[in-house]
């Protein structure tokens, strides 16, 4: 087997959910848009619902028919992009709940769709989605009269929690909301643990339940071998790699891994990254290739059978600061060749 395995700890992920669950006095939801976060957003989805989840979260109405299918009748599905124009067939069908972003989703979902459930997203300051002050301000009534299911909004910096922003946003989503009958959801994984007032009726975590920051005490998911294809000697002076961008300081075993940058190993993290052989590190050497990575196993006693890049010793976190960007796109990075394994 020369394909990596992506192990998956659903009993982990189930944890991480409990955990952001304790903390929230209202419901907590689960954000498993992008395939959950690249592990598979079928079994997932199957994991949380049976841990108790009962609101999902997905980014397009396509993602929320494949979890349908996954989760049953049961749990309700929100979908971020709202009622776009192509959505109405997936959005009956599969019983989604589109949060609505603008006037237009709101007549093109009401026309298309009397009396079914939605939501609506509200811009307070971030600028991406939702229906800006003004724009609700003239529809708010007709819109409540319509009874809306949930009103959200999303926070711009909840990741730092110091900043001026989250409480200009918690105060502009006070002032839009105010004096309404209808579930609120603000929060997010970091505005979770900003506080209970940023929890309104409904938090919603995403990368917290994989184990990604903002989430500290998150428990990892992920763990990532990747097979040894060969181990090779290399004398002091030679080269490894396209480039000849690691010259051998002394002789050395170099291992080649089955893994590259089209498995989401992003190139950039190069030699800043570090693959583990049991407790040992080694040291990535030369440039990370499509398919394969080459590591410096000399300290090893023995040959090993495969590297670990994410596990116990080495968090998402951690590999996607080797590569000069976020957990987030690590996880969602992690390619379709892996063989994903799923652990209760
Ligand atoms: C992705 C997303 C979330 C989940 O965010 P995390 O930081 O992963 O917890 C919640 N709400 C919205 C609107 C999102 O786009």
């Amino acid at each position: 087997m020369t394909s990596a395995t992506l192990s998956i700890d659903l009993g982990a992920l189930v944890r991480n959910w409990q955990a952001l669950d304790a903390k929230s006095e209202g419901e907590t939801g689960a954000v498993v848009k992008a395939n959950g976060y690249g592990l598979g957003a079928p079994v997932v989805g199957r994991a949380l619902a049976r841990a108790g989840a009962r609101s999902f979260f997905v980014a397009t109405a396509e993602e929320g028919v494949t979890l349908r299918a996954a989760v049953g009748q049961g749990p309700e599905i929100y979908v971020f992009s709202g009622h776009m124009a192509n959505d109405t067939k997936a959005v009956r069908e599969a019983g989604l709940v589109p949060l609505l972003n603008s006037v237009d989703q709101m007549l093109r979902h009401v026309e298309a769709l009397p009396g079914a459930p939605f939501g609506i997203q509200l811009d307070t300051g971030m600028n991406r989605l939702g229906m800006e002050p003004g724009e609700w301000s003239a529809v708010r009534d007709i819109a409540i009269a319509q009874r809306p299911q949930l009103i959200m909004s999303h926070l711009a910096c909840a990741d730092e929690p110091d900043h001026l922003m989250n409480a200009h946003q918690l105060a502009e989503f006070r002032a839009m909301t105010d004096g309404l009958d209808v579930p609120l959801s603000l929060a997010a994984t970091g505005g979770t643990l900003l506080g209970p007032e940023y929890h309104f009726d409904m938090t919603r975590p995403g990368v917290g339940l994989y184990g990604g920051l903002p989430f500290v005490d998150a428990v990892p998911v992920v763990t990532l071998d990747l097979p040894v294809i060969q181990v090779r000697d290399v004398a002091k002076g030679e080269t490894v790699g396209y480039g000849n961008a690691w010259t051998a300081p002394r002789d050395a075993r170099i291992a080649t891994v089955s893994g590259g940058y089209a498995d989401g190993l992003i190139r950039a993290m190069g030699p800043k990254a570090t693959l583990f052989a049991g407790d040992v590190p080694c040291p990535v050497v030369g440039r990370v290739s499509m398919d394969l990575i080459t590591a410096d196993v000399t300290e090893v006693e023995r040959d090993p059978g495969y590297l670990q890049l994410m596990g116990r010793h080495q968090s998402v976190d951690s590999v996607a600061e080797a590569a000069g960007t976020i957990g987030y796109e690590i996880l969602t990075s992690l390619g379709l060749r892996y063989q994903r394994s799923y652990v209760e």
